[in-house]
């Protein structure tokens, strides 16, 4: 007995002080989570309830080149802090959500905002704006063994140098425990999940050459280049 097809690898996430890496499950994503971008993106800020999505998970790559994608002509940056999940667990308290995060990143949830935008401006998922291809970049993982928990602190990201975003973690209307305990009412939470959490104000386009620094204090840096449509 063997696979009709063949299957496909699991994507692995390096962690800082290991040689051994983070298998990635589900990827899930806040959106509306920071009151400067809800405003910028045309909307009012409010908390009920959270605005939750999903990219698939090989959507997820850690190399720093990531391609053009197609079906777009407004193809958006957001910087995130990233939760990676390393217990399963539901109806999770609050109080017991640092237990469940092994760690966490940096990454950018890469948007083709026109198909987004036009897709929920007619009632439709989000999904083709949110969950192509290489659209979620992500840095290394820092154990919260090791950097503790981050519910504070800069995130900050650079276009060509130019700063774009710059903020602190402490906006989130959602905080990362809130966010634990919310979606784990839904969906049973799994040892490599994500988490990605929100981006501040500051979105915008990227064409192909353009460089992105994203910073997290705390964390590394998450550098990548946005090469020519493959
Ligand atoms: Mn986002």
């Amino acid at each position: 007995m063997s696979f009709v097809v063949a299957p496909q690898p699991t994507t692995e996430i390096t962690v800082v002080g290991s040689s051994d890496t983070f298998p990635v499950h589900r990827v899930y994503c806040v959106g509306k989570n920071y009151a400067d971008h809800v405003k910028e993106m045309g909307s009012t800020p409010d908390r009920d309830p959270p605005c939750f999505f999903m990219k698939p998970a090989d959507a997820v790559i850690t190399n720093s080149e990531v391609p053009y994608p197609p079906g777009t002509k407004n193809y958006h940056y957001e910087t995130e802090l990233v939760l990676a999940i390393g217990k399963e667990g539901r109806n999770i308290s609050e109080a017991d959500a640092p237990n469940y995060i092994f760690g966490y990143a940096v990454g950018f949830d890469m948007t083709r905002r026109d198909l987004q935008m036009g897709a929920g401006g007619i009632g439709h998922p989000w999904d083709i704006g949110k969950g192509f291809d290489h659209s979620a970049p992500i840095s290394s993982i820092y154990p919260a063994a090791d950097v503790g928990h981050i519910n504070q602190g800069r995130i900050s990201m650079a276009v060509n140098g130019e700063t774009r975003q710059d903020a602190d973690i402490s906006q989130l209307i959602w905080k990362n425990n809130e966010i634990i305990a919310q979606l784990s009412r839904l969906f049973l939470l799994k040892p490599g999940d994500l988490i990605y959490t929100g981006t501040p104000a500051g979105v915008g386009a990227v064409v192909p050459g353009d460089k992105l620094v994203a910073a997290v204090d705390g964390l590394g840096e998450l550098a990548i280049e946005i090469t020519s449509p493959e």
